[in-house]
């Protein structure tokens, strides 16, 4: 009952410009290297999970029969599009400097002076992307807009406030994911990527999120899908679905941009996100 309460909250106030959504459970302070936040059922104890090792925030099932999922939303998405990783790079005739990068901090160096594509002759500045280096949840753009270009950080427009509700919905802050585009610098009027830089700049993203290495991977809109899948699906077609990005299960939804222009899409985004929610918290495929 409270959780349909919750739910039914949650889409009213995803639907308003202005969101200010209550996480489903008390946001707890936590240290800079500390894992993202996971939110305990409102009304039960924190149970002691033990903290991760190796990666922040794992989460542990402990009980044997699956109980429904204190998130709501629809039964778990079945299977789609496989993506295999490539086969390993240590042939050293075959290798790319891009994949040899070794850490994010390079690659946001390297993109800051890339001009593999002719939008690095436009840009202010390059929008290598941010966030926890070792973050469970990768969120995928299409390309900077106005704001980023002038400040050089990830979806931190009007889009990139609404992405912030909708991470807050599923009890996530900016900081606990890693957040980055497709693209790494603005095209001209925002039109959408042309297939030549998005051949040119991909390279990057594939290098990012092996370093990440995501528990899953939220792709916002279909130029994010589209070059992480290698499909020329439709958006309609590729939501629905736990993909997997070389072993990661990947979730396709709505960009935010998008949202702003149709709010009706809102509910079947927060759908998107809660069965991105689930798979972090281990709950199905
Ligand atoms: Fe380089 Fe990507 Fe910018 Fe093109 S969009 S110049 S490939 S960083
Ligand atoms: N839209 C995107 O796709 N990315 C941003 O960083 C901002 C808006």
């Amino acid at each position: 009952m409270a959780d349909a309460r919750r739910y039914l909250r949650q889409l009213q106030e995803l639907g308003e410009t202005d969101l200010v959504l209550e996480p489903p459970a008390p946001a707890e302070t936590k240290p800079a290297d500390a894992p993202p936040r996971r939110a305990e059922p409102a009304g039960k104890p924190a149970s002691a999970t033990k903290p991760a090792e190796a990666k922040p925030g794992a989460a542990t099932a402990d009980a044997a029969p699956a109980p429904a999922s204190r998130w709501g939303g629809p039964p778990m998405y079945g299977p789609g599009i496989v993506v295999q990783a490539p086969p390993s790079r240590d042939d050293l005739f075959a290798a790319d400097p891009i994949a040899r990068l070794d850490s994010l901090e390079a690659i946001a160096q390297v993109v800051g002076a890339c001009t593999k594509c002719q939008l690095g002759h436009s840009r202010l500045n390059a929008v290598p992307g941010e966030g926890h280096p070792r973050a469970h949840l990768a969120c995928v753009g299409e390309a900077p807009g106005a704001t980023e270009d002038e400040t050089g950080r990830p979806f931190v427009g009007r889009a990139g406030k609404l992405l912030d509700e909708i991470l807050k919905s599923i009890a996530l802050a900016r900081e606990d994911v890693f957040i980055c585009n497709v693209l790494k610098c603005r095209p001209p009027e925002n039109r959408t990527p042309e297939p030549l830089e998005v051949a040119a700049c991909s390279p990057y993203l594939h290098r990012q999120l092996e370093l990440i290495r995501p528990k899953v991977i939220l792709a916002l809109g279909r130029p994010a899908a589209t070059t992480l899948l290698g499909t020329n699906a439709s958006l309609g077609e590729l939501r629905g679905r736990i993909h997997r990005y070389r072993g990661i299960p990947l979730v396709v939804t709505y960009h935010p941009a998008a949202l702003l222009r149709n709010p009706h899409w809102k509910g079947a985004t927060w759908d998107d996100v809660r069965i991105a929610r689930r798979l972090l918290d281990d709950e199905g495929a």
